[in-house]
């Protein structure tokens, strides 16, 4: 890093940097990223992030996992942001890894409220999210100038695990024609039904991306009415992402991996 042509910011101890590790692909990293896991202290890290990543990690710095997945005990959040309320005040750089992007569906909002509160100096490093960088791994654009001028991202759960009651699916469902969604495998069948009620076509193509920008990254191709079948019949796990519109189509001409 040092010979970028640019100062990146020191790393203060005492400060929390809470960064977006990205999809999995450790080449997809910023460059202050790359920086804070090269002078952090202590790292605490979620599930999502690869190992990869964590192998970037420089020798010395604390281990700290706080990673949940799928229904196991693990931290709670306000445990999470309290450990690192406490480990800044040791005077530690305190390196706070979350998958994608820390402000995208990654309770990153809540930790840097918790911090502030605590009057513990922070600083956000977005990270790139894999609701964009899945479907580009896919060959699939988010958006395309002849399919759709927005793009809606949406969780398939909220905090009780249900499809989010605050969903207006009739307005989503017209306004938006991309629509992508994060942690809605378990959800597909209701969130197909929801769609197609608010007068998606059943036959309008989604695509989804399994362990995205990962060397076990998997792409299944099928419409909204097929979707919650097709996705059980080929026992797909998550993390997964799933875009549903017409820039699925384009995958036939893009797809590069
Ligand atoms: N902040 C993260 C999202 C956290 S929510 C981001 O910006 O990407 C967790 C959800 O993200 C997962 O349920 C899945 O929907 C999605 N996700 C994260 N990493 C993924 C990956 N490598 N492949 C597919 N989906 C992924």
């Amino acid at each position: 890093m040092e010979s970028l042509p640019f100062a990146l910011p020191e790393f203060l101890p005492g400060h929390v940097w809470l960064v977006g590790a990205g999809p999995g692909d450790p080449g997809l990293l910023s460059l202050l990223a790359l920086h804070a896991l090269r002078h952090a202290d202590v790292v605490v890290y979620d599930a999502l992030v690869d190992r990869r990543v964590l192998d970037l990690i420089r020798d010395g710095a604390e281990r700290v996992d706080v990673g949940k997945r799928g229904g196991t005990p693990s931290p709670k959040q306000p445990e999470i942001s309290d450990k690192l309320v406490t480990l800044a005040r040791r005077g530690l750089r305190v390196l706070r890894l979350k998958g994608g992007d820390p402000f995208l569906f990654g309770r990153g909002s809540e930790e840097a409220a918790a911090l502030r509160a605590a009057e513990t100096p922070f600083r956000v490093v977005p990270g790139i999210t894999s609701g964009i960088a899945g479907p580009a791994y896919a060959g699939i654009p988010v958006t395309s100038r002849d399919v759709n001028s927005a793009v809606t991202f949406i969780t398939g759960h909220d905090g009780d695990g249900d499809v989010p009651r605050s969903l207006d699916w009739a307005a989503i469902s017209r306004a938006s024609p991309v629509l992508v969604f994060y942690m809605a495998l378990r959800r597909l069948a209701p969130i197909s039904r929801e769609l197609i009620a608010a007068g998606r076509p059943a036959s309008q193509p989604v695509a989804v991306i399994c362990e995205a920008t990962t060397e076990r990254q998997t792409v299944l191709e099928t419409t909204l009415e097929r979707l919650a079948e097709d996705v059980a019949s080929h026992g797909l796990k998550p993390p997964a992402i799933v875009v549903v519109g017409d820039v699925v189509r384009l995958r036939s001409l893009l797809d590069w991996h």
